[in-house]
Order: structure tokens, then sequence, then C-alpha cells
């Protein structure tokens, strides 16, 4: 059953993403699926084709490549929450606009206060871009691209507390160009030593 008509989505958040185009043109929105204690939140772009019928983010083939990088090193789904910039796919997977992250963005923040990960794993450009520029979204074509930065990890505070983000190359990209698979490995391992940290700051 397509979740749009829920009940459950008439916080000011989910407000403000019903009332973007994409809404009305998707089937589901894709709120996010994993473990809501997670030391580790990984943050995609957008939901495509597959996560829009399931209503359910990274089950197309990024999502079975994610699934394969996470196993290698031993994570599991319950050991994450995985959620996207937008909550709804934009038509015919174009990148997301400006406005719509304005507007789905609140809804993914308020997830990442609830959720309270010691690591966010941001997944490709857009999601990178948006926690550099300190979820200011004008802001994110200022950002370095993810090819400088992935691997780095930095202390940034979203609602008053301190988390590390951990850029990492999108699970797409590495369906493309396998030669990135070798730095992800590196970049992923450098996630579990941070998560593995007594002490986190
Ligand atoms: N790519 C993303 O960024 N997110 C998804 O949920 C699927 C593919």
């Amino acid at each position: 059953m397509d979740n749009k008509e829920s009940e459950d989505f008439n916080f000011a958040e989910a407000l403000l993403v019903k009332n973007t185009e994409i809404f009305s043109n998707c089937k589901n929105i894709v709120v996010g699926k994993g473990n809501l204690n997670a030391p580790i939140m990984f943050i995609g772009e957008s939901p495509g084709r597959n996560e829009d019928e399931q209503g359910l983010p990274f089950v197309g083939a990024a999502g079975k490549n994610l699934d394969k990088l996470l196993d290698k090193v031993g994570l599991s789904m319950n050991d994450v929450y995985i959620a996207n910039i937008l909550k709804c796919r934009p038509p015919e997977n174009r990148d997301p606009l400006d406005e719509e992250i304005k507007a789905h963005t609140p809804w993914l923040l308020k997830q990442v206060e609830e959720i309270n990960p010691k690591v966010i794993c941001s997944l490709g450009n857009y999601a990178t871009k948006f926690f550099l520029a300190g979820t200011d979204v004008k802001n994110m074509k200022n950002q370095p691209g993810i090819t400088s930065v992935h691997g780095k990890v930095r202390i940034i505070e979203l609602h008053g507390k301190k988390v590390k983000l951990i850029p990492l190359f999108h699970p797409a990209a590495i369906i493309y160009n396998r030669s990135l698979l070798g730095e992800w490995e590196k970049d992923i391992e450098i996630v579990k030593k941070e998560i593995e940290q007594k002490s986190l700051f």
C-alpha cells in the first residue's frame, strides 16, 4: 500500500514535503530504513524508481551495491539508518532542485535529531555539500566536491550537538567507476574506526 496519504505524515516537516511538486508525482514518501538507534546514518540523494515503488531507500541497483559494500566490512542494516536528502523521487531521476532540498531537509534534520548518530556518512555530492554548507542550501554551490573530501572526517554541529561527518562516494558511482571501490573500502574502514572509539571528540 502506498504511504502518501498516511495519517502519520501530518507534522510540519512532512507538510513542507507535501507542498512540493515532486510529492504530487511520486508514489511513496521514502522516509528511511534501518535501526532508529544506529550510531551511523547514511544519507543519499533521492529515491529512484525502485525506491519510489517500495517506499524504501536504496533498494535498487545502488542499494544492492551499498548492501554488498557494508557486508564486506561486517556492517548490517541493524548498525545503520539510511535516508535521503529528498523524500520523493524527482521525475526521470533528475538532480534535486534547491527549493526541493529546502523543503525536504527539515524532515531529514528532524530524523538526525531523533536518531542522534555519532557519525553521518554523506553519500555523493548533494548530501555532502548540504552538510558542508551547514545545511544552508544556497551555500551548497560553494562547497568542494566529493572527490576532494571523501574519507575526511570533520566535526559539524547540528541542533547544538557535535557529530562527525564522513563523506563517501555514492554507491551508484562505484557501479559505474570500479576504480572507486578501493577508495570506498579505505573510507569505510575510517568510519568503522570512528564508531569504535569510546570518546567521540
Ligand atoms: N540513490 C540515492 O541516493 N538514494 C536512494 O534511495 C537510491 C538511490
